[in-house]
């Protein structure tokens, strides 16, 4: 298949994104390098700063630096980012003249101590509430993001301008929506795109100028609609990806799942569809932006004490299963990822109650290579079963599997 040309573009771009944040930072410009998807990017946008998510996953040799710095019970990804901060090497990161946190999840707690006590940096902390279900809860964040942007506005010497945060928040609603465009355009049966592609465009917009990014953005939407990119009718098993997140650089679970015939279809991961799902602030205000992120569906460290069936993470689950045709699930828990590791069971049998005897797999990794062929086993006997449970399926609805039938 060809590539697509406005992704190469983006691909050239982030390669020189470093060079262009060190010339924008020598001009005066100030960078704010985040780690948490409950960090409100229209804010920073607004007051003249350059967002920068700076999450990474897959990084072997950081997650063993940083588990010297942390508890070896602190979940993979957690090791691995105190890790990249320890070595302070990452171009993105040596680019940051903030770093930004959120306590929406207490590992990210942990994050903010450890670097602040080891490498000497002060994070900019937004403090999050437990749970986002009620009134008090959602007031608790809007004072948060009041004095988050206070802080960011004595530390930048800038002011926030109601203008700039009218169109920021503009702009990031636009991107948004140019993401889920892609996003149901991979998932036809004749997809101009691939899940993979749009999960790297996605991660694209966290290194990018956002100005740039959503013109890449138009620029792809209108290759994929327009432009023949004939890639035949797909039947390889569907797979929803849910779980921990999935990190820039982490590729091992979704290679596997590429090279063993799987196609994903849908995720529900915090640097995936989760970024930019349900997120609309309908107010340029902080007010606005407070209940659009109280609001967005949430991460599984939110607590949410309703039963499953008013639990919108696992209709979520449910609904995306079923908008995309998925055959299975996919479950991904990082190591010591309480949060996701503990809502597993409780999705695959909330699964179960409304879609059937639905294929569920439960894939419990780090970012060491040393479990490769033990998952590739796993994932090949589950794509295994989900193919031949739609070569049953079909048969049936054919009318070919009917008892009685020739
Ligand atoms: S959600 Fe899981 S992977 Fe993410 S920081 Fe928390 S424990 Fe770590």
């Amino acid at each position: 298949m060809n590539t697509l040309k406005a992704l190469e573009v983006m691909r050239e771009a982030i390669r020189q994104r470093p060079q262009e944040l060190s010339r924008a930072r020598r001009s005066g410009q100030q960078v704010v390098g985040y780690l948490c998807c409950y960090t409100p990017e229209e804010i920073i946008d607004a007051l003249g700063l350059i967002p920068l998510r700076i999450c990474r996953g897959g990084n072997e040799e950081w997650m063993e630096v940083g588990a010297q710095y942390t508890s070896t019970k602190n979940c993979a990804y957690v090791r691995e980012v105190v890790g990249m901060f320890v070595d302070g090497k990452d171009p993105l990161l040596a680019n940051s003249d903030f770093i930004a946190l959120t306590t929406a999840d207490l590992e990210m707690g942990r994050v903010a101590e450890v670097i602040s006590y080891y490498c000497k940096i002060a994070p900019i902390v937004l403090d999050m509430p437990r749970s986002l279900d009620n009134a008090s809860e959602k007031e608790y964040l809007l004072e948060s993001i009041k004095d988050f942007t206070a802080e960011l506005e004595r530390r930048s010497g800038k002011k926030l301008d109601q203008g700039r945060l009218r169109e920021a928040v503009a702009l990031y609603g636009a991107i948004r929506k140019c993401l889920l465009e892609l996003y149901e355009l991979q998932a036809g049966e004749r997809p101009p795109l691939s899940w993979r592609e749009v999960f790297e465009v996605t991660q694209a917009g966290f290194y990018l100028d956002r100005r740039r990014y959503l013109t890449l953005l138009g620029d792809l939407l209108k290759e994929v609609r327009y432009e023949s990119r004939d890639t035949g009718i797909d039947n390889r098993p569907r797979i929803l990806l849910c779980g921990s997140i999935i990190a820039p650089g982490d590729n091992k679970l979704l290679d596997l799942i590429d090279d063993l015939g799987g196609r994903i279809v849908g995720d529900d991961l915090c640097t995936g569809r989760r970024f930019y799902q349900d997120l609309e602030v309908k107010e340029p205000s902080l007010r606005g932006i407070a209940e659009a992120y109280a609001d967005r569906l949430p991460s599984a460290h939110i607590v949410c004490l309703r039963p499953f069936d008013e639990d919108r993470r696992f209709i979520n689950v449910v609904n995306l299963a079923r908008s995309y045709r998925a055959g299975g699930i996919i479950y991904h828990s990082l190591r010591f990822c309480d949060p996701f590791s503990f809502k597993a069971l409780p999705l695959r049998d909330f699964l179960r109650q409304k879609l059937g005897n639905f294929p569920f797999l439960t894939i419990h990794t780090e970012y060491s290579s040393s479990d490769v062929e033990a998952l590739r086993t796993r994932v090949e006997s589950f794509l295994n079963v989900v193919a031949s449970r739609r070569v049953r399926r079909e048969a049936v609805e054919s009318g070919r599997g009917q008892a009685g039938r020739p």
